[in-house]
């Protein structure tokens, strides 16, 4: 594969009034390294046609259909490289097949699949292909996060005893699905989303941070999903218990009907000599406090974070980053991983980008959160 050109992507999703899709257009365009240049946009054909006008286009390769992406991209000279999958969670397992069996490298927006079987068959899927498969959990590219991170694999904070993760949001706090409000609608449709609301729309972001910045395993849970609304088919609120692999403990906090919450996604790690505390919602700044000794702010630009940190930092100190920027961070990393693979690499994505193992872990935690929710119990992992 040449690296004297931009790679070519291709979206499944993202027509009009969608949320992620076009914040994957953005993000995947930032660095300059890739460019959308197809889509099946919506699963109305008009929408797709509309969509692609939008993003400027070939109106030839706004297609009606995945499955026509697929099979005429394939075949062109000019095809696209990859495919982005920005759809409701029932899409995600055939389109992510379709695709790697077409022979192109996938980035999936979360969760990987519906439902846990379909994550195994997933793996499956990737691994035969031994095509490139990226998740964007898009927190991960927080340049503060991957400080997190670097903080607790450094051992500076010394063993790991404590985590406290909330995702809070209050968007669902009366049906909207009823009102037709798209996001709402197939997010409370068991059919379109799979078996974990909350859990599996804002928890596996939660759960992945946990496991993402602390290095550690999560071995057993204790959970207990609701739904607060009345009349919703799936859990709308969910607080859980975690034991870690080192023998750490931790709390979950999610909810969608946290009446006034945004994206209130909060990290707290309790070492024996130190804590972090990370908040998405402020995102330029990890605080870092010590035993005994000074309380830290950490900012997104500071010469003074770890190469991991710096890395992904763009601009001078001062400037915000947020949303768009960690998501593109993801995007960069995934652009050199397949350029990687296109000369011969296998297995290239770097341990930074969530990948295929992440997805199945995220959708094992809907499955055992569902699990001892039923049962009223711890369940092993
Ligand atoms: P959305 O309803 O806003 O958008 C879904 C899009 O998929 C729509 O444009 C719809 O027309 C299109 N679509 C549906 N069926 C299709 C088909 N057969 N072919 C082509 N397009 C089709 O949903 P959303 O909120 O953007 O969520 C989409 C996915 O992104 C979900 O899996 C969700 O979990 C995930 N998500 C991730 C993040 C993140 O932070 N990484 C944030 C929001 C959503």
């Amino acid at each position: 594969m040449t690296v004297t050109r931009k790679l070519r992507m291709g979206l499944v999703g993202g027509g009009p009034g969608a949320f992620i899709g076009p914040v994957h257009r953005m993000a995947a365009e930032l660095d300059g390294k890739i460019e959308l240049v197809a889509g099946a946009f919506s699963q109305s054909p008009e929408r797709s046609r509309a969509a692609g006008e939008s993003f400027r286009i070939d109106p030839h390769r706004a297609y009606a259909d995945y499955r026509e992406m697929l099979e005429v991209e394939r075949k062109r000279p000019d095809a696209i490289d990859f495919v982005v999958i920005a759809t409701p969670n029932y899409l995600h397992l055939p389109v992510a097949a379709a695709a790697l069996e077409a022979g192109f490298a996938v980035v999936s927006d979360k969760p990987a699949t519906a439902t846990y079987e379909e994550a195994l068959a997933l793996e499956q899927v990737v691994a035969k292909a031994g095509l490139p498969y990226a998740l964007t959990h898009t927190y991960a590219g927080y340049a503060l996060v991957r400080e997190a991170r670097n903080l607790c694999a450094s051992g500076r904070l010394g063993e790991i005893r404590k985590i406290a993760v909330e995702y809070l949001q209050g968007w669902l706090s009366a049906p909207l699905e009823r009102t037709g409000q798209k996001q709402a609608a197939w997010r409370s449709d068991p059919a379109l989303n799979g078996p974990g609301g909350c859990i599996g729309d804002i928890g596996t972001h939660a759960f992945h941070l946990v496991e993402y910045v602390t290095g550690l395993h999560v071995t057993s849970l204790n959970a207990t999903l609701r739904s607060v609304v009345v009349g919703r088919l799936l859990d709308d609120d969910c607080n859980a218990f975690l034991r870690l692999e080192n023998g750490a403990s931790g709390v979950l906090m999610v909810s969608q009907v946290a009446a006034g919450e945004g994206n209130g996604l909060r990290l707290r790690v309790y070492g024996e000599k130190g804590s972090i505390d990370w908040r998405q919602e402020d995102p330029n700044r990890l605080r870092v406090k010590w035993l005994d000794g000074l309380e830290e702010i950490r900012h997104a630009a500071g010469s003074y974070l770890s190469a991991d940190a710096r890395a992904v930092a763009r601009l001078p100190g001062g400037h915000p980053e947020g949303f768009i920027e960690a998501f593109a961070v993801l995007y960069r990393e995934f652009a050199d991983a397949l350029i990687a693979w296109g000369q011969g690499r296998p297995n290239p994505l770097p341990p930074t980008l969530p990948g295929i193992e992440a997805g199945v872990r995220g959708m094992r935690f809907i499955e055992r959160a569902i699990a001892s929710s039923r049962a009223e119990s711890w369940v092993e992992f």
